[in-house]
Formats: structure tokens, C-alpha cells, sequence
């Protein structure tokens, strides 16, 4: 005889056991019919093994990270088996759980496949149950692609049930079980490489903080192929390997696991329920606002009805669904403040619209970020990387979206969600007094620096007023739009060189130590920011070129620091590293070439123009020599206003060749402009080399047809172009004679990052390698006793850290406003800051 309820769900995943138990709350005469284990996806397969083991990674890493928290253990061991036993006694527990839960609450379970079998009546098995309301709550399946070689990977359910942790594990699909099962398994050791097909891993995320997260990915040695289409597996050498192409480039990875996580798919196999009625679409089940399917007194909820696919989400469905059958109350699903949580390492967890969507929507959005490193408690924990950012409604204030990338984001996330959920305001989560210290003020200090109040980091001067105030049309280069304010400098100055120099003020002696040992960490910090710098730009990070000057570093350093503060630099493109060693705030510098607010000219410059005024530095335009004539200009604005300034010209060999170069030093002799010529000759002009390209190969020789005074140096010798460079410097700025100076040096790389420097021979480089600036250098300081291989690892450490922190801070800032694109030109700059235009520095 069939058995009668009200309330029959079918499912007993995180949607269906919640909302029998909500139903039987409500009065209902309840069952619920599983076919494998209380709890569903999420209990057995999901959400819980995978936290669990996620939990003993942690662990690991921070047992292992312990010392420094002052935990020292001899030996310290991952045991893959004892993780798993803990893993499925988790689990147990947690089936056992909701069993009881359900018992307790008045629930009659059913254990067995349910099949739709005419109105109002479920099979299962032989037993047949009668029911007022049917709750389709079968969740989702693992989804298969046609891919060659796809029965050697394993699912997300096998890596689960692994024996041992793989050395080598290759994930195809960077979405959420992918990218948890990476992070678990890099923290444990083994290399995990990514490949995903999209431009971004974890598409859903805000691209600022998928790169706070990869950049941790990347320091364990994890590696992440974007835009890459996994062609086929196949058995290589006892293992696996996995082919793929990038933009039409084929590639590899060998692996000893292969983990395909390319999604989930809605699940109704066996329920046969188009016949009883029930509309699929792709799969998933139809419903309508209400939840409601096609068939009377049939609902759906959770993964089956696709949607958001999360634990919570499919539970609060069950709950609506449930309490709209009973007549409780008349619920429509509201997803807008649905939180999304990630487990990497650092967690990631957002809720609400992301920066663009709510640009996209056309909505005028305030931006406020907080960063981890400013965090008390962040400090306290050792976790520090990371930040929260809000996003709020420019005019009510109130709160639209917070992601949060760091230490507990996932915790984190429930504050945001209540305000979001709540339509709380910036202003009533920072009026909200939050319990000192705990990651949750950081929360706080977001939303105040979405209002130009942050406390414990420096607010920029755009997002300040609390009060409105009433700008002048005029102010338009004003940071009035940028929202979020980034951490403040800590970067490293430039060396100071000595007032007047001299051979012996670089002589390698210990009174000159300091400054001598300046100079090198200079160049050490130049050249890894050059190396990054390609390495970001291989990841898009940087539009245009990037040019490269790896190799250059004594020419740059001791040419620029032989001036004086008054002095004018003009520059050609590309040149990062001069701008550093004039001063330009590394950070800055960087954040310029991301094309970011925070950037030497807001962002607008990019790759190509790095201007910094206060230093008098007029770096980069984009046409070969075309600054040579700007120079002029320069020169001529100073021999008018009659300062003892020099402008100084540094321009590549390849610019000499041109019509521009030879106007230039024309008119500086013919009307004895204060400008020195600097050529960096680094003996190719793109790939031509200078003896090719030019019918003078020692350029400094060109200098002569005009009456120049020109001199050829050791451009690898950092501290013969510093004495040398000032010398000829002293000389113009006394008589306002114009000088020419080649430095001759050497690239180490190809011209730009996509030059792949097929020109030069083999030998031609190791000829050269050998007399890199830096390596000679650090020979002559060793050699006099001024510093060995411990200190110069050391600088190599502190300048990686520098370099480091100055691609954080380029990836945490601000995009500029669309609508300030045109402010900050040069005129404009110029007009609008009077700071700028003060006589002398
Ligand atoms: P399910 O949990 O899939 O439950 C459906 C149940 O129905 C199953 O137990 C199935 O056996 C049963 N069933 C199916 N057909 C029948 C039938 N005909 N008769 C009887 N029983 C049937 N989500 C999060 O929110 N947070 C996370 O951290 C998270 N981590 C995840 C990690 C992994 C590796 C995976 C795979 C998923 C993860 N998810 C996570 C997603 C989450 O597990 C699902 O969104 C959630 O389980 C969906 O719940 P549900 O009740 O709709 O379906």
C-alpha cells in the first residue's frame, strides 16, 4: 500500500535535507528519498572532503612556516593516509548528523532511486509514496567533455580517494574544484600546473584578486596556462601527459595525475521526470520565480535548477520552496546578495555586483580597499597578503559588492552579505564599533576608505571629502574620481651621490662605502625590476612593449646619478630603469607600465610615456629621436631663464641614424645650448648592429662633424660613467657649451620582450656576459673588501621583495576612471598643479 505525505523531496544533498526539515517544521507530514548518502554532493564529495583536507594542507604549511612564530619542530611530515582517515571521519560525522537531524525532526527517510510515476506519486523501488507536493532536489553530476585520452584523468570524486598525494598533478579547467584541488595539492609539494581555457582562472572573480591569489599560487611553484586548450592525454614515459595549445602554440605538461574539473551538470538521470511533466532545458530543470517546475505540485531547488550551483544557495531554495508550498509565505528567490566563497591559499570570497558589472550596469560606484598588510591581526597571523574591497553606490552610499581576497575571506564574506542583504550604507558599517584586533576591521576600513576616511592607511586626496564640495570646473587633473587608495610608499630611494664628484669620491675605498654600495643595490634593483617587468608583460599585464635594457644598468646608474636635482632628463621610450635611478618611485614606475591610476602619469602613458616633473624627468616618447629635439627646447628654456641647469639626452644608438638627430646637435652648437648628448650604445638597433646600421660605428665620432666635444666610455663600468659623465657635465654647466657622451655597453636581452634576439651569435653573448656591470662591480667591491656573497645574496633578496611588492601594489590599483581618460596630458598637469612649475627644486 503506498505511503502518504504532504511533502515528499527527492534528494538529500545540502537542498533537500534542509528543506525536508523545514517542511516538517511547518507542519508537514515529511519524507525524503536518497540513493546514496544523506548529505549529497556537498556532505560526501564536496564541500566537506575537500575543507577537511584543505584543513590539513594549511596545517602543513604552517607547521612548516613555524619558526619564525617561534614553533621548531626536527621533521615535519605529511601523511596523505592519516589526512584521509580524518577526511572521511569528518564526513561520517556529518552524514550521521543530518540523519539524526532528519529522525529527529519527524522525517521519514527513504534510502533508494525515486522516479516520477504519475501525478502526485513517487517510486521507490518497489515502495510507492503518495505525496501532496514533490521537491526535485536531485542536485548535479560531474561534467564530461569528448576529450581524447579523458579515461586516464581522474574527477573530482577519484582525487578525493587518491592513495598518495601525486608528485606531478596537471588540472585541466580552472574553475572552483579545480583551482582547490591545485592550491591543496602545490601546498603539499607536489607541482601542479593549470591549464584553463578562458583568458582568466576563476572567471567569476575580480581579476585583482584571481592575480593577489596566483601570485601566491606561483611562489609554490604552481604554474597557470590561460587561454589554453587542453588537446588530448596520453601514457608518456610511465606517467601522463597533457597537450595543449596557447594562441596557436602547442605545449606540454607531464604528469603523474591528471584531474579534468570542467564543471558540474545538472542531475536527473533515472527520474524520468519529462514524463511526469517536468520541463528540462540542457538539463536542467525549469522552474519559475516561485520555484515551481511545469508539472502541478512539482517544485525544484538546487544544482538540478542550475543557477548559482553552491551548498547554501540550494538550501535557501529548499527553504523558499518549501514555505511557498506550505503557504507560509510568498517567496521569490533574491540572489543578489548570494556569497561565493573560494578555498584557495589565500582564500577568496565575494558577494554582490564586482567593480566593472556595476560600472557596466551604468552605476556611479564608489571604491574603497583595504589592504591585509595594514591589518593588525593580519600581522599577528602571519597572513598578510591579500586586501578587501567594497564597492558601493557613488550617491546613496549603500553597499553594493565586497570581494575579499586573504586570511578567513571566506569567514569574512558573512559581515558583507548581512550588509549587502540588509541594504546597509558605507557609513552604517563604519558607524558598526568591530572588536579589536580582528580581520573584520578590515571590512571596516574599506568602506571608510570608500569615503576618503580610511585610519590606518593613507587616504588618497580624490576619495576625501566627507562633505560635498563644490570643484572648480578648471580642477580637472585633481584625483577626484579614484576611489581605491593603495598602500603607501616604502620603496627604497635612490642613492645620494656626493655634491661634487671626483675620482676619489668613487674610489673603493670604506669612506665611500655606503654610496658605493647604494650604487649597486641600484643597479641589482633595476635589473629585477627589467625581469619582472617581461615576465608580467608575458602575462598582459602590461600593454604596447616592453623594452628591455638588462645589461645597461652602470651606463643608467652612473650616467644619472651624475647629475643634480635641477638638472633635465629627456629620455626615449622604455625607460623604466632610468626613471628608477632619477628617483621615480619603483611602485609608481610599475603601476605606470599596468597602465593603473597610481601610475607616473595616472595611467595614461603606459608602456611608453614614464614623465615624472617633480624629478625633471621628461622620459619616453614613442618615436625613435623624437625627444632629441624636445631637448632642444628644454635647453633653450633653460639658457633663457638663465639657470645653471643641464639638460641631459639619453637616446639608444639606433636614433643617431636619423634626420632629427642631426638637427638637434646642430642647433645645440649653433647656439651653444647647455645639453649634453648621452648615447647608450648597446651595439644594435633592434636587431641591426650598429656597424650595419650606421656608416660610423663609433658614434661619438658623428659628434665631431658639428665641433662637438664628445668623449666614447666604458658604459659597463658604473663608476667610470659616473666620473666621467660629470665631468663632462661640470664642463656645460659652466660654459653652456653642448658635449656628447657614448656609453658603450651591451644588452643582454632581445630589444623588446617578443624579440626573441635571433641575431646575435652565441658567442657574441658569452663574450659579453662576461663583463656584465653588475658582476664586475660586485668583483671590485668584494675584491677591496667592501662586501662579499652573503651581503650582495642578501640585496638580491631585498630587491626581489621591492621589485615584489611593486607588482602588488601596480595590481591593487585603481584602473582610471573612463571618464577622466583625457585629464592628465602634460599641458593640462602643468596648468593645474602650480607645484610643478616652481622655479627650481
Ligand atoms: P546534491 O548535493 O548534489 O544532492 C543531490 C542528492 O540527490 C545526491 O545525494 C544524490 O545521490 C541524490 N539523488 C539524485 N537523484 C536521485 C534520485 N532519483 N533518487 C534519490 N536520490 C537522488 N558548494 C559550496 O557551497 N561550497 C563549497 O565549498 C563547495 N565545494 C565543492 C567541492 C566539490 C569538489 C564539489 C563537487 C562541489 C562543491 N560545492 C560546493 C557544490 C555543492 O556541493 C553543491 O552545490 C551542492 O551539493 C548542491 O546541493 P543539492 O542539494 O542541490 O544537490
Amino acid at each position: 500500500m503506498a505511503r502518504s505525505f504532504d511533502v515528499v523531496v527527492i534528494g538529500g544533498g545540502p537542498g533537500g535535507y534542509v528543506a525536508a526539515l523545514r517542511a516538517a517544521q511547518l507542519g508537514a507530514t515529511t519524507a525524503i528519498v536518497e540513493k546514496d548518502r544523506m548529505g549529497g554532493t556537498c556532505l560526501v564529495r564536496g564541500c566537506i572532503p575537500t575543507k577537511a583536507l584543505l584543513q590539513s594542507s594549511e596545517l602543513y604549511t604552517q607547521a612548516r612556516d613555524g619558526a619564525a612564530f617561534g614553533v621548531v619542530a626536527d621533521r615535519i611530515g605529511f601523511d596523505w593516509s592519516a589526512a584521509q582517515k580524518r577526511k572521511t571521519s569528518v564526513v561520517d560525522q556529518l552524514v550521521k548528523g543530518v540523519e539524526g537531524l532528519l529522525k529527529a525532526g519527524g522525517v521519514t527517510s527513504f534510502i533508494g532511486g525515486a522516479r516520477l510515476a504519475g501525478r502526485g506519486v513517487v517510486d521507490v523501488g518497489s515502495e510507492q509514496l503518495q505525496a501532496k507536493d514533490i521537491v526535485i532536489a536531485t542536485g548535479s553530476a560531474i561534467a564530461r567533455i569528448p576529450l581524447p585520452g579523458a579515461e586516464l584523468t581522474i574527477d573530482s570524486d577519484q582525487i578525493l580517494e587518491l592513495k598518495d598525494a601525486p608528485r606531478r598533478l596537471a588540472v585541466i579547467g580552472g574553475g572552483v574544484v579545480g583551482m582547490e584541488f591545485a592550491a591543496m595539492f602545490a601546498a603539499l609539494g607536489s607541482k601542479v600546473t593549470v591549464l584553463e581555457m578562458l583568458p582568466q582562472v576563476l572567471s567569476m572573480v575580480d581579476a585583482d584578486l584571481v592575480a593577489s591569489y596566483t601570485k601566491h599560487f606561483s611562489k609554490l611553484g604552481g604554474e597557470i596556462h590561460t587561454d589554453s586548450k587542453v588537446s588530448e592525454v596520453v601514457k608518456k614515459n610511465g606517467g601522463l601527459q597533457v597537450r595543449f595549445s596557447t594562441g596557436g602554440e602547442g605545449g606540454v605538461v607531464d604528469a603523474d595525475q591528471v584531474l579534468l574539473a570542467v564543471g558540474r551538470v545538472p542531475y536527473t538521470h533515472g527520474l524520468d521526470a519529462e514524463k511526469a511533466g517536468v520541463k528540462l532545458e540542457r538539463g536542467r530543470v525549469v522552474v519559475d520565480d516561485h520555484l515551481r517546475t511545469t508539472a502541478d505540485g512539482v517544485w525544484a531547488i538546487g544544482d538540478v535548477i542550475g543557477g548559482i550551483m553552491l551548498a547554501h544557495v540550494a538550501s535557501y531554495e529548499g527553504v523558499c520552496a518549501v514555505e511557498n508550498i506550505a503557504g507560509h509565505s510568498n517567496r521569490v528567490p533574491d540572489y543578489h546578495a548570494a556569497p561565493n566563497c573560494i578555498y584557495t591559499d589565500p582564500e577568496i570570497a565575494h558577494v554582490g555586483l564586482g567593480e566593472k558589472e556595476a560600472r557596466d550596469k551604468g552605476i556611479a560606484v564608489k571604491v574603497g580597499k583595504f589592504p591585509f598588510a595594514a591589518a593588525g591581526r593580519a600581522l599577528t597571523l602571519g597572513q598578510t597578503e591579500g586586501f578587501v574591497k567594497v564597492i558601493a553606490d557613488a550617491e546613496s552610499g549603500k553597499l553594493l559588492g565586497a570581494h575579499i581576497v586573504g586570511p578567513r575571506a571566506t569567514d569574512l564574506i558573512a559581515e558583507a552579505t548581512l550588509a549587502i542583504q540588509n541594504g546597509l550604507t558605507l557609513e552604517q558599517v563604519d558607524l558598526t564599533i568591530h572588536a579589536h584586533p580582528t580581520l573584520p576591521e578590515s571590512f571596516m576600513e574599506a568602506a571608510l576608505a570608500a569615503q576618503g576616511r580610511a585610519i590606518h592607511i593613507t587616504n588618497r586626496r580624490s576619495a576625501a571629502p566627507a562633505t560635498p564640495t563644490t570643484a572648480p570646473a578648471t580642477n580637472q587633473n585633481r584625483e577626484s574620481q579614484m576611489a581605491a587608495p593603495v598602500k603607501p610608499s616604502t620603496s627604497t630611494p635612490p642613492p645620494v651621490a656626493p655634491s661634487t664628484i671626483d675620482a676619489k669620491k668613487l674610489e673603493l675605498t670604506k669612506q665611500n662605502r655606503d654610496f658605493l654600495l647604494a650604487m649597486h643595490r641600484e643597479m641589482q634593483l633595476i635589473r629585477r625590476f627589467e625581469e619582472r617587468a617581461q615576465e608580467q608583460y608575458t602575462k598582459a599585464k602590461i600593454g604596447g612593449y616592453c623594452h628591455l635594457n638588462i645589461g645597461e644598468e652602470a651606463t643608467v646608474v652612473g650616467g644619472i646619478l651624475a647629475l643634480k636635482a635641477n638638472d633635465w632628463i629627456f629620455t626615449s621610450y622604455r625607460e623604466h630603469g632610468h626613471a628608477i635611478a632619477r628617483g621615480v618611485d619603483p611602485k609608481a614606475v610599475m603601476a605606470e607600465l599596468f597602465g593603473k591610476e597610481t601610475g607616473t602619469s595616472h595611467g595614461r602613458g603606459g608602456s611608453m610615456h614614464l614623465v615624472d616633473y617633480s624629478r625633471r624627468f621628461m622620459g619616453g616618447y614613442g618615436i625613435v629621436g623624437g625627444h632629441l629635439p624636445l631637448a632642444v627646447g628644454g635647453a633653450w628654456a633653460v639658457k633663457y631663464q638663465k639657470h645653471p641647469d643641464v639638460v641631459f639626452c639619453m637616446f639608444g644608438d639606433g636614433a643617431t641614424n636619423i634626420g632629427a638627430f642631426h638637427e638637434s646637435l646642430n642647433m645645440a652648437k649653433v647656439f651653444d645650448l647647455p645639453v649634453v648628448w648621452f648615447c647608450v650604445n648597446n651595439r644594435y638597433g633592434m636587431g641591426t648592429p650598429v656597424e650595419k646600421a650606421s656608416a660610423v660605428a663609433d658614434i661619438y665620432k658623428k659628434a665631431c662633424a658639428y665641433d662637438m666635444e664628445s668623449i666614447q666610455i666604458d658604459g659597463m663600468n658604473v663608476r667610470e660613467v659616473m666620473l666621467r659623465t660629470s665631468e663632462i657635465v661640470e664642463k656645460t654647466r659652466q660654459d653652456s657649451v653642448p658635449r656628447f657622451i657614448e656609453s658603450l655597453c651591451y644588452r643582454f636581452r632581445g630589444h623588446s620582450v617578443v624579440d626573441p634576439d635571433k641575431y646575435r651569435s652565441a658567442e657574441d653573448k658569452e663574450k659579453w656576459r662576461k663583463s656584465d656591470p653588475i658582476v664586475a662591480f660586485e668583483h671590485e667591491l668584494e675584491k677591496s673588501g667592501l662586501a662579499d656573497e652573503e651581503y650582495f645574496k642578501n640585496v638580491r633578496q631585498q630587491v626581489d621583495a621591492e621589485v615584489r611588492e611593486a607588482i602588488e601594489y601596480a595590481d591593487e590599483s585603481p584602473d582610471p576612471n573612463v571618464a577622466d581618460l583625457y585629464k592628465y596630458t602634460y599641458a593640462g598637469e602643468w596648468a593645474d598643479r602650480p607645484e610643478l612649475r616652481a622655479e627650481r627644486v
